[in-house]
């Protein structure tokens, strides 16, 4: 069942199509982007992140100095270290490197099933789920592990879906310069499913098409029925 609803989602409905260039944002390593961030120099301490766990789990109602608890700062932030390692990576870097000896290839060429795990600003919760992206080369191509890794990059920090498939699909039409880019998520968000509304098997479905998949109805018509199977058939692990 495919819905649209709840947490971690703007407001206004997601599977609109717009056009528009938005502002690539890139590492966070020295630098504070569109989204908020506060630059890395301001990241508190390894001790300080230890202690705010400890504050969670005795907030929780247990006690951070029992045995089964006294290795748990660490492992969280450990845990948190690689959840959030999207910080950390460019997407302009991870793109940088692009081929242009094609033969001539002109066909779009589609990734699809990308499983991404990610973790929803307003609860910090994972969204699991996959991307499918697909663009239409003009001379150059990237990769194809490029374009898995884009997507864990904007996957691996505190996201709303929407914006995810946004930074996706700008960051790849910004380098390949392509003739045309179409990204589609499809995830279920765990703050919709373990709390609040608790309706499990709920997916939301957001994309972004441009150029030649946002004008051309038959190039965008061709990439849905590249995808269409995978629409249909139940996330990953959720
Ligand atoms: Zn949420």
């Amino acid at each position: 069942m495919a819905i649209q609803l709840g947490c971690c989602s703007a407001e206004h409905g997601s599977r609109r199509e717009t056009s528009g260039h938005a502002r690539i944002q890139g590492g966070l390593v020295n630098k504070r982007d569109d989204i908020g961030n506060p630059p890395v120099s301001a990241r508190p301490s390894q001790a300080e992140a230890e202690e705010a766990v400890r504050t969670l789990i005795r907030w929780a109602g247990d006690d951070p100095l029992r045995e089964g608890l006294l290795q748990t700062p660490g492992r969280v932030t450990r845990a948190y270290t690689e959840f959030f390692s999207g910080y950390l990576s460019d997407p302009m870097e991870i793109l940088a490197t692009t081929f242009s000896e094609v033969d001539g290839y002109d066909e779009m060429v589609v990734l699809k099933d990308i499983r991404f795990e990610s973790y929803c600003e307003h609860h910090m919760v994972p969204i699991i789920g996959r991307a499918h992206v697909a663009y239409l080369p003009e001379h150059r191509v990237v990769g194809i592990s490029k374009l898995a890794r884009l997507v864990d990059t904007y996957a691996k920090r505190l996201q709303i879906q929407e914006k995810m498939t946004v930074q996706i699909a700008d960051a790849l039409d910004t380098v390949l310069q392509p003739k045309g880019v179409g990204v589609i998520l499809e995830a279920a968000h765990q703050c919709m499913s373990t709390r609040g509304v608790h309706k499990p098997g709920t997916s939301l479905v957001t994309s972004r098409m441009l150029g030649a998949f946002r004008e051309d109805p038959s190039t965008r018509r061709e990439l849905l029925s590249i995808i269409g199977n995978s629409t249909t058939a139940p996330l990953p692990n959720t």
